[in-house]
């Protein structure tokens, strides 16, 4: 049984036997900073060979969770005043929601912005600079298309040469399934070097297909315009700070921060950690954000914010909106904080 199966059953329980709601004003927190990638028509639907249907959701679903947020108390602010809110240690109130999308994708400006527009809802977009630039190997995707195009592929993959027939949905599932795990492990640098080969081998325009999925740095700046936006950094090259050496890992959170600052001409205040879970950034890269003068960064840890994260602001929580989970009743189960109570045994802090 997938993992999301087990996960979905868990919910349920957690939902229709009440315990959710009965705990909720213990684990709820704070508030919630909800973490999304591609916000697109159709988006999170599971046809055919979409490996990374997890990482989007319809604009109906984000426009739902919105307004389900305002019926259940919350208040829809912007990343900074939650982080001003933080800061003071203030305890009880109503909880806060803040949403915040990843990677700077075009269909966030053309299908999340009108959503947020419609609610007055604040929302951060985090960009990575070779994104912008329209020169970055985003390279889970492009597995995805190449896979999607071919009808079969050698690959070289943990020390091997491995050849997998891709002529059916099921077999380019399967090959994705053993691909995908041993490139997103490799070295961060013998990872890009491996997806150019790649699509040199099969004719695919990494950095065309770059600008037809991201925003160019003129979209950016002028999304930045909407007074409910703010702009944050999410490196330059958007590898797992964790797996770099020091002197690298910092030069990609400054630079990426003097690219937008450059561009843009105003402060970058917030960061966000490529990937962002425990594998791909920790108490090292935390440190390193402070030390860029960050006010806050957030990572896909999973949790609900609470009132002890004031000593934590390098190492904020969030809740992601998947494609996996485009329902509301997971979505008020998660908000909660009963799942990740669980999860992290209790604790409202995971920031080490
Ligand atoms: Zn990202």
């Amino acid at each position: 049984m997938e993992q999301s199966t087990i996960l979905k059953m868990v919910f349920d329980v957690l939902h229709y036997s009440g315990a959710a709601a009965a705990l909720r004003p213990v684990f709820r927190g704070s508030g919630a900073i909800f973490c999304l990638h591609h916000v697109c028509p159709g988006g999170g639907a599971k046809t055919g060979f979409s490996p990374n249907y997890q990482l989007e959701v319809s604009p109906d679903f984000l426009n739902q969770v919105i307004s389900h947020c305002v019926t259940r108390g919350y208040e829809l602010i912007s990343l900074g005043d939650a982080v001003e809110r933080i800061k003071s240690r203030r305890k009880g109130g109503r909880p806060f929601a803040v949403f915040t999308l990843d990677d700077g994708y075009r269909d966030n400006a053309e299908y999340a912005a009108p959503v947020f527009r419609k609610h007055g809802c604040p929302y951060a977009v985090f960009v990575t600079s070779r994104i912008a630039d329209g020169t970055c190997e985003i390279w889970w995707r492009a597995l995805e298309r190449i896979l999607a195009r071919s009808s079969s592929i050698e690959v070289n993959i943990s020390g091997r040469t491995v050849n997998f027939a891709l002529k059916t949905d099921l077999e380019k599932a399967q090959a994705w399934s053993e691909i995908f795990p041993a490139v997103k492990n490799m070295d961060e640098y013998e990872q890009r070097r491996w997806i150019l080969a790649l699509s040199e081998k099969h004719k695919f325009d990494l950095a065309s297909y770059c600008r037809s999925v991201a925003m160019g740095w003129t979209e950016i700046a002028e999304l930045s315009k909407d007074p409910l936006c703010t702009i944050g950094a999410h490196t330059v090259n958007h590898f797992a700070l964790a797996r770099l050496p020091r002197v690298d890992a910092y030069r990609e959170i400054q630079d990426s921060r003097a690219s937008i600052t450059e561009r843009l001409g105003r402060p970058v205040e917030f960061f966000a950690y490529p990937y962002g879970d425990h594998v791909a950034a920790a108490r090292r890269d935390f440190e390193l954000a402070e030390r860029a003068g960050f006010s806050a960064s957030v990572t896909t840890r999973k949790g609900m914010v609470h009132p002890d994260h004031w000593q934590h602001l390098q190492a904020l929580p969030r809740v992601m909106l998947s494609g996996r989970y485009q329902n509301l009743r997971y979505v008020d189960t998660l908000l909660s904080g009963l799942p990740f109570a669980l999860a992290n045994r209790f604790r409202h802090v995971d920031a080490g």
